[in-house]
């Protein structure tokens, strides 16, 4: 399918679910921003105003999985998704798996210069490229390396806050293109848009989790809570995050989180495996769309 058909296709799929979610709202076929809620008719997709969205972001690995607007698309890329996948590499180069050269600055006996870690099967080269550098620099640090100077290694700058509410995000739309409308306008969510939104500041303490295991950033799937009764609800994994989000109505599992996730005692969490959207069916079948 053409990108222009497939967008097409999402447009439709996503103003049908909005329809049977709220019937005749609108006069002409619309789709709602699932983050913003603003309503778009189809030029929007000629003119650039929707998007299609990487979830998770593209920067790590993600795939298209459905439409945003184009304000909204922009904002997480600049503000959120940045933090996500330098947060990522980093976390990747300090356990020895980054699978590309990660950018850091290093200083060498009082120089700093520009870096490049290379971290490969827990063993850790650092090299210090000619092109990203004051000429004469190297030339100066070969002088220092002899004296053997200590060395210090400064990553990239991150906001952990940014990464994890890009996590946030991402798992919220992986639940839209799953369940559709019925998840964008509950009031339980309604929190989640907000912190998404509204990113320089925190709402909630507790929104995304890391794994007990180390799981490779290739495995996403969305999760039922069973147990414990206060953690019930649903459970976004990509790879080494879990991002809670609430069960439809459940307007206290932040509080719940926050009161019970701190506690030392080990907890066990029983979860149910629901599935992973591949492609958006917003809680609708394909008959019904059309
Ligand atoms: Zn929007």
């Amino acid at each position: 399918m053409s990108a222009q058909g497939k967008k097409r296709d999402w447009f439709d799929l996503g103003a049908a679910a909005y329809d049977q979610a709220c019937p005749g709202i609108y006069a002409v076929p619309t789709y709602v921003c699932p983050i913003c809620l603003n309503p778009f008719s189809v030029e929007a997709l000629d003119d650039g105003r929707l998007s299609k969205e990487h979830v998770p972001p593209q920067g790590v690995g993600g795939h298209e999985l459905l439409l945003t607007c184009t304000s909204c698309n922009n904002m997480a890329g600049t503000k959120l998704d940045a933090s996500a996948k330098t947060k990522e590499d980093v976390r990747l180069a300090m356990a020895g798996r980054a699978n590309r050269p990660h950018r850091i600055k290093a200083t060498i006996g009082g120089i700093t210069v520009n870096g490049q870690l290379n971290a490969k099967d827990g063993s850790y080269a650092l090299t210090i490229p000619r092109h990203l550098n004051r000429p004469g620099m190297s030339e100066a640090l070969q002088r220092l390396g002899r004296a053997g100077a200590s060395l210090t290694v400064e990553h990239e700058r991150y906001s952990e806050l940014g990464a994890r509410i890009s996590w946030l995000r991402a798992g919220y739309l992986a639940l839209v293109a799953m369940e559709g409308y019925k998840i964008v306008l509950d009031p339980a969510m309604e929190i989640v848009r907000t912190q998404i939104q509204e990113c320089d500041e925190r709402r909630m303490l507790t929104f995304v989790a890391d794994a007990q295991a180390d799981f490779p950033m290739t495995i996403r799937r969305v999760l039922r809570v069973l147990e414990p009764a206060w953690h019930r609800g649903c459970t976004v994994q990509f790879g080494p995050y879990l991002v809670n989000l609430p069960s439809l109505g459940d307007m206290t599992i932040y509080e719940r989180l926050a009161n019970n996730g701190l506690s030392p005692a080990v907890q066990h969490t029983t979860y149910e495996y629901v599935g992973w959207p591949i492609t958006p069916t917003f809680g609708i079948t394909r008959n019904e769309a059309k």
